[in-house]
């Protein structure tokens, strides 16, 4: 806390205010050094149907693993990687990573078809060179374009610029499809689902999380709205944060389609989904 001096005037050195940018600083340099070192790992969590329970794709999720703080959370240093502009490198590494990992598990299940889901942040859709780094990706991984689902926020496309619009219509003109990250979060105005090219509505986990199990409660009809307006803009809607078999009953009730949760899994190396691609490609779904 800044401590007045004697003549009144604050005091310019403020100690928490310096550790705490020296920990900023820190951080920061061990991040640009993690992803040139390419120290970073790409998670992916499962997303099923809510009708057959069968695996319809992932959503990959990076990793830090730091030597000393253990494994950092994403919403620590995604937003330092977009203050800092290392998000450009960052983004590209996790894209690149679940394009050929997607093509492996299409290589491993011949026939079978997963969504490979991508967290894209504003920063990076707002370079110009966006979408043709998302079709070398595609290219040099053999995956197609249609397995590619990048997700990002309302707000990402609420301070939305003609570029955006282009890179996305660049995007879909490719056969990429693209997703609402968190729906329901963001705003009210729902209008930039007209402007731009939209094929998929993430409810977000808070509203999944107050479901009452009925399917009457108030927390649900908030829900089924969603589900509604996704079916009147033929859009798909898949439920996050799926915790509860309780949930599960609820959602398949007020008709959502697909759902992703620690009910049925949650994010883990590409081997755990390898093993459910695998037990796919020799059996019959398994019901959730
Ligand atoms: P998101 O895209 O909404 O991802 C879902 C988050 O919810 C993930 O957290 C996931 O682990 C968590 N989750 C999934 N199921 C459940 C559940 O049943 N209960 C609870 N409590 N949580 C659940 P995670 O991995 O910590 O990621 C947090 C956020 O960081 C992501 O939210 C996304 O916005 C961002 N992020 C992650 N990876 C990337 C990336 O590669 N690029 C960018 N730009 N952002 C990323
Ligand atoms: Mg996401
Ligand atoms: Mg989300
Ligand atoms: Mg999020």
């Amino acid at each position: 806390r800044a401590k007045e001096r004697q003549d009144g005037e604050p005091a310019l050195y403020d100690p928490t205010m310096h550790s705490s940018l020296v920990e900023r600083l820190a951080l920061e340099a061990e991040l640009r050094k993690a992803v040139a070192e390419e120290q970073l790992q790409v998670h992916y969590q499962p997303t099923y149907a809510l009708d057959s329970g069968e695996l319809t794709g992932v959503e990959a999720l990076v990793r830090w693993p730091h030597a000393e703080r253990g494994m950092v959370p994403p919403d620590v240093f995604i937003p330092l990687a977009e203050q800092t502009g290392l998000i450009h490198d960052l983004g590209q590494f996790v894209l690149r990573q679940a394009c050929f990992q997607g093509q492996e598990w299409a290589r491993l299940s011949p026939g079978t078809v997963l969504s490979i889901g991508v967290n894209v942040s504003g920063k990076q859709l707002q370079r110009h060179d966006f979408a043709a780094e998302v079709s070398r990706a595609l290219h040099e991984s053999g995956l197609p374009a249609t397995s590619l689902v990048l997700e990002m926020t309302e707000s990402v496309l609420m301070n939305d610029t003609d570029s955006t619009l282009r890179t996305l219509q660049a995007l879909k003109a490719m056969g990429v499809r693209i997703a609402i990250d968190d729906f329901g979060t963001g705003y009210s105005s729902l209008s930039y689902l007209h402007r731009f090219p939209v094929d998929i509505l993430k409810i977000d986990r808070s509203f999944v999380e107050r479901l009452s199990g009925s399917g009457t409660g108030d927390e649900d009809s908030l829900v089924q709205s969603i589900v509604q307006l996704g079916r009147t803009l033929d859009l798909e809607t898949i439920a996050e944060g799926i915790e509860e078999h309780s949930q599960l009953l609820a959602l398949r009730r007020l008709g959502c389609t697909m759902a992703q949760g620690y009910h049925f899994g949650r994010p883990g190396p590409a081997e755990t989904v390898s093993r459910l691609v695998a037990a796919r490609a020799s059996a019959e779904p398994v019901k959730a």
